[in-house]
């Protein structure tokens, strides 16, 4: 087989799969067979820039950045959805469309209504062309390079697919993808997304692909748009897709009449509950699409279709009290304290009151009874006064922060207040003593948040340079503390002297400095006083780096505690330079490529390879009209020498290879 074929076939393979375990939930090999299958494909396509395909499988992991989304006009329009909410609002929909059909037998096609972001996405000869969010329905942002990266769409389509169409669908974030970005979140101590349907839109506008494609994204698709379809109903429409490779929802259902309909939303008003993403209700459309072309649109939402939305889960009790809780950045969050009552299945003791400007919009006050409902968030939250408390007043929100009783302030424009006493606020304080330590942190071993919070409320340490000063004396008294755990914890402290300077970075606790920013400064940087001393206008012009987040580095920075903290911990033998582990002697040969062929005296196969690469040469494993040169060894390939001389490139020997590195 010739490279290319083998490419290919690489590549429609690793698709079968990504369909077989994204799509149907059945995959046939294991995780790392995949990625050994994909590790092939990467280094064949990196010997082989030519057979570049902006749609293979490896592209997957994004990589992109865009800056600003480009603005794209829909070439049909995206409509809306009318709603209903009833048995009756059903019936009356039905007669409507009977006037204008003329009493018609009618199908309709029942499917759920999928709660994320909508997506159009155009496919041309089979092969993803671009993916435009709804915007206002007649324009959106082109999204294209952060679509890609979902696993569940395919780049390439099977079967017999019209040379060009577009098919909509909505980009949702399941249960279980969106607990596990929560859970990372909290290890750190920021604030959780709300909900899923948010981050899921929010994940769409990330300007890295490659974060997009970290988040475990799925879509499912429900409509397709085109001329000259080969189907004539909407249900054949949703097998025909599934077919060409998109994930339909297998509980979309074929409903002979009305009385079919009924019985598909209340068996689903129930079971919604089983699935693993969010549904906020059903979606009805008449199955002949020539029917649906008699129908038409009104202004805004097509006549042959109707959401029916379920009555989310609510239950009313009362308010006993607000607290307010700060987080690691300051960020002040209001929650309510409720009599425990039981909702969707669970207790519900606390719900979320969100920011100021909620509570005085719902006019929420102690002592009320409040409606409290549970969607897709992790909290539930209050919607709305149920019935006034007797001698309830407005609810004033707080000016002062609780910990510590500095003045709160509230930048334009945010919603959140904010204790400003970053350096003497206690939970601000235990808090980025609890992200230094974290897994992506400083990862130190034996010691956890509680720990943290139980040193701190002993005096034994104010910020995160205090922990190398620890002794084991003190740490014993505390409590559940045996000698073995604080051996572990002293020995884990010792070891996070070994943490490389891009995680230290991150572990300081800069403001909007995450791991992959703190990536590229540590990269950009080299060390610590070269950021320190940078300025903002330094700052910015690093790739990705915005006004925001140079800022907050200018700011930390300017903090004399904070230069007083690193200065202890470089002290103490933290690393703060970024140890590159190349060992790039020259670049005499940068952009030659060569082939190694045969058997050597003075090198390994690895060692010669090796001194190429640090020489700024590159590698290839077979030879092209790409190679420089080819090393020739003892008992070269006659096949190899042959397509050298071919192509006429350079056979060089051992020892003009080491003439050329200068040996
Ligand atoms: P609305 O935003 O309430 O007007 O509802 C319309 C939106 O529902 C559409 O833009 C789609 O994004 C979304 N939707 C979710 N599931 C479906 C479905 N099965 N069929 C059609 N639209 C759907
Ligand atoms: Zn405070």
């Amino acid at each position: 087989m010739d490279i290319q074929t083998t490419i290919q076939s690489l590549r429609d393979e690793l698709s079968q799969h990504n369909h077989n375990y994204y799509v149907l939930d059945k995959p046939t090999i294991s995780d790392f067979e995949f990625d050994q299958l994909l590790k092939k494909l990467q280094d064949l396509e990196m010997q082989h820039p030519e057979f570049f395909d902006e749609n293979s499988p490896t592209q997957r992991v994004g990589g992109s950045i865009t800056k600003n989304f480009t603005t794209v006009a829909h070439e049909h329009r995206m409509y809306s959805l009318d709603n209903s909410y009833s048995t009756e609002d059903l019936m009356d929909w039905e007669v409507r469309i009977q006037k204008i059909l003329g009493n018609v037998d009618l199908e309709y096609t029942c499917e759920l209504k999928y709660d994320g972001a909508s997506i159009s996405i155009t496919y041309e000869n089979g092969k993803l062309k671009k993916a435009v969010t709804r915007g206002d329905g007649f324009q959106g942002d082109e999204v294209t390079n952060n679509v890609k990266t979902i696993r569940s769409i395919p780049l390439q389509l099977k079967g017999n697919y019209p040379p060009k169409f577009a098919i909509r669908g909505e980009i949702i974030l399941p249960f279980s993808g969106f607990e596990k970005m929560n859970q990372e979140l909290i290890e750190i101590g920021e604030t959780p997304y709300s909900n899923p349907r948010n981050t899921a839109s929010g994940s769409l506008k990330l300007q890295d692909s490659a974060e997009v494609a970290k988040r475990p994204l799925d879509c499912l698709l429900y409509f397709i748009v085109g001329n000259n379809l080969p189907f004539k109903t909407q249900f054949e429409g949703l097998e025909t897709a599934r077919k060409w490779g998109f994930k339909v929802p297998t509980q979309a259902k074929l409903a002979k009449n009305m009385q079919e309909v009924l019985e598909f939303i209340t068996y689903w008003d129930v079971h919604r509950h089983d699935l693993p993403y969010e549904t906020d209700g059903v979606v009805i459309k008449v199955n002949s699409l020539q029917h649906q072309d008699e129908l038409g649109y009104t202004a805004k939402s097509p006549r042959w279709a109707m959401a029916y939305k379920f009555k989310s889960e609510q239950v009313s009790t009362r308010l006993n009290s607000i607290s307010y809780q700060v987080g690691r950045t300051g960020a002040i969050t209001p929650v309510a304290n409720l009599e425990p009552v039981q909702l969707a299945g669970t207790i519900v003791k606390r719900a979320s009151l969100h920011n100021a400007d909620q509570i005085q919009k719902l006019d929420i006050r102690i002592g009320d009874k409040v409606f409290v409902e549970k969607g897709g968030e992790i909290i539930p939250k209050i919607i709305a006064v149920a019935e006034r408390g007797n001698e309830s007043f407005p609810t004033v929100y707080i000016t002062n922060c609780p910990e510590c009783q500095t003045a709160l302030e509230r930048k334009e424009g945010e919603a959140n207040h904010y204790c400003p006493n970053f350096y003497g606020c206690p939970p601000q304080i235990v808090g980025r003593i609890q992200h230094y330590i974290t897994r992506k942190a400083m990862d130190i071993e034996g010691l956890g948040g509680e720990t943290v919070a139980l040193l701190y409320q002993n005096g034994l340490v104010k910020n995160y340079a205090d922990l190398y000063d620890l002794k084991i004396e003190q740490i014993l008294p505390l409590e559940r503390m045996a000698q073995k755990s604080a051996e572990n914890l002293i020995n884990g402290i010792e070891k996070s002297k070994e943490v490389p300077f891009e995680r230290v970075l991150y572990a300081l606790g800069i403001r909007y400095v995450g791991e992959t920013v703190a990536k590229k400064l540590a990269k950009h940087y080299k060390n610590i006083d070269a950021i320190a001393n940078a300025s903002l206008m330094d700052l910015i012009l690093v790739d990705e780096i915005g006004d925001k987040i140079a800022q907050s580095v200018i700011e930390f920075f300017e903090n004399i505690e904070n230069r007083i903290t690193i200065e202890r911990l470089k002290a103490v033998g933290i690393q703060f330079e970024l140890v590159e582990n190349n060992t790039q002697v020259s670049d005499k040969f940068a952009g030659k490529t060569f082939v190694v062929s045969g058997v050597f005296e003075k090198f390994s196969r690895d060692d010669l390879k090796k001194a190429i690469e640090d020489n700024g040469g590159k590698v290839g494993s077979s030879i092209s009209t790409k190679t420089d040169y080819v090393v020739a060894g003892e008992n070269m390939g006659p096949a190899k020498l042959e397509k050298a001389n071919q192509l006429k490139i350079a056979i060089i020997s051992e020892e003009d290879f080491l003439g050329m590195i200068g040996n």
